[in-house]
């Protein structure tokens, strides 16, 4: 396809946003670092604790820098794009230390400047200025849909949702679906009642129970304040792949809003956020997609295929000339690792690194180094041997969040219980092979039918030799050395 003007308007404001960086950069060091995940995935959690640590003195001894004495200290300064909310780090920090509750976590992108006072190795004093960008993993999966045209989109997501789990909670949209003339003329109140079943038929494959990952458009769940506006109005239809909408039909209007989200939605983030990253992390709840079942877990699997897809968008498309990717490191961590016994981490780590192993091979050939890691931001767990009859089994001890229960029982918020949380197998292909590889990976013990692990409060706080507040966690700082222990070198 020749470029349009459109592409081209883009192509200049790109560059032009890439001088200014770059000038910046000239002057002031500064990483750009992508904190990304599903809605749900431990974003705020994660960027809390990392911060906190950073500024309070946390425990770090992977974290080169810092357990070296080199990084002298870490403050906030006011974050630099006036148009984007600043992430709420105070407000999030007093609720996990002093109100003992996880922060409310936000659904739209937000920012965060650190800086960084470091001493090299060869003894120079330098300053490292850290932006962190918070935005949902579900936006992030909307960039496909810049290389693809409504026709091809209409199809794909057609063939997901006659697949097993996704056909029957689709079986409402699909039955309005068969009523629809697509070449009949443009009809508003058929899109409608189709957005609207085709959302549904989305928010009930984020339900906890089937933990379905893959769900562009993204905004359809998160419409923020683009709710009802007819570039959040409109749904697949069952047309060819290579087809072409006659004009005033139904089709059309489809396209033609179709085309409305990617100028509204898609585009602006890729210019403005995505294509200035240097670094990014994607949090992925991996226990709630193994909780699921094995659907779950594929379909984690081409989630994770979809973003690694993301960071070489750019190179088929039209932006290939000018947009290299910056980002150079891609840290992909399985969050709440310490709803595991520790015996388990580096299996986590494995069914990870499994999961996005296919796809890791086309991002890294794009020029970015990729890791895996499995961590907890916030360590909620203690571990302890329990007797079980003669057997001793290694569990976790943690205070269920009032209002969970298990087994009948509902807990109150101040009880600590001891859980056998079962172990990952060795070999993490088994997981993906079928139903038994899941047994006994029910935290609660509560029997099949439970499917949810155990939501467990924040840790009551620890405190360091100067009596200041320590989160404890779960391999954050090597998640911090792969992310920027490089840059303070
Ligand atoms: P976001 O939507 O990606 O910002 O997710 P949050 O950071 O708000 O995390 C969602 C929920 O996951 C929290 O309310 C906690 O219940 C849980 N969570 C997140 N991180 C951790 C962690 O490190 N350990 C434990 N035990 N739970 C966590």
């Amino acid at each position: 396809m020749p470029p349009t003007f459109q592409d081209i308007l883009e192509e200049a404001r790109l560059s032009a946003r890439a001088l200014l960086d770059y000038g910046e950069h000239l002057f002031n060091p500064t990483v750009r670092l992508g904190v990304t995940g599903l809605s749900r995935a431990g974003k705020t959690v994660f960027i809390t604790a990392l911060v906190h640590g950073l500024i309070r003195g946390g425990r770090f001894p992977v974290f080169e820098p810092y357990a070296s004495g080199r990084i002298a200290r870490a403050r906030l300064e006011p974050q630099p794009d006036d148009a984007v909310p600043r992430f709420a780090y105070e407000d999030h920090v007093r609720a996990l230390t002093e109100e003992r509750r996880w922060p409310n976590s936000t659904v739209d992108i937000s920012e965060l400047r650190l800086v960084i006072d470091y001493q090299r190795q060869n003894g120079a004093d330098r300053t490292l200025t850290l932006d962190i960008v918070d935005y949902p993993g579900e936006w992030l999966l909307d960039l496909p849909l810049l290389d693809k045209t409504y026709e091809q989109w209409s199809a794909e997501s057609l063939a997901l949702s006659r697949e097993k789990p996704r056909a029957h909670l689709a079986a409402a949209w699909h039955a309005a679906l068969a009523g629809l003339d697509a070449e009949g003329r443009e009809d508003e109140q058929a899109t409608l009642a189709a957005a609207k079943l085709f959302t549904d038929y989305l928010r009930a494959c984020r339900d906890e129970r089937f933990a379905m990952s893959l769900l562009p458009p993204g905004r359809f769940l998160m419409p923020g304040n683009l709710a009802g506006s007819p570039a959040l109005t409109f749904a697949p239809l069952d047309v060819p792949a290579d087809g072409t909408a006659p004009s005033g039909s139904l089709w059309a209007m489809m396209v033609r809003r179709y085309e409305a989200y990617k100028d509204i939605v898609v585009r602006p983030f890729f210019r403005d956020h995505f294509a200035r990253l240097d670094r990014q992390i994607v949090l992925v709840d991996a226990l709630s997609a193994f909780n699921s079942g094995p659907e779950a877990l594929h379909d984690l699997e081409a989630a994770l295929a979809g973003i690694l897809d993301c960071f070489r968008v750019g190179r088929s498309s039209f932006l290939a000339n000018l947009f290299r990717p910056r980002i150079d490191r891609i840290l992909f961590a399985a969050t709440k690792a310490d709803h595991l016994h520790h015996q388990s981490h580096d299996r986590l780590e494995a069914v990870l690194r499994r999961a996005v192993a296919s796809a890791a091979g086309r991002a890294e050939a794009s020029g970015a180094a990729i890791d895996v890691v499995a961590l907890a931001a916030v360590r909620a767990t203690r571990e302890a041997m329990v007797a079980r009859g003669r057997d001793r089994l290694p569990s976790i001890l943690g205070t269920p969040a009032p209002g969970e229960t298990a087994g009948g029982e509902a807990f109150d918020g101040n009880t600590e219980v001891a859980t056998f949380p079962g172990d990952l197998p060795a070999d993490a292909g088994t997981l993906f092979g079928g139903e038994d590889a899941f047994r006994g990976l029910s935290s609660t013990g509560a029997g099949e039918s439970d499917f949810r692990f155990l939501r467990f409060r924040p840790p009551a706080l620890e405190r360091d030799g100067d009596g200041e507040p320590v989160l404890p966690h779960i391999r954050l700082d090597r998640a911090l050395q792969f992310l920027i222990g490089d840059r303070l070198q």
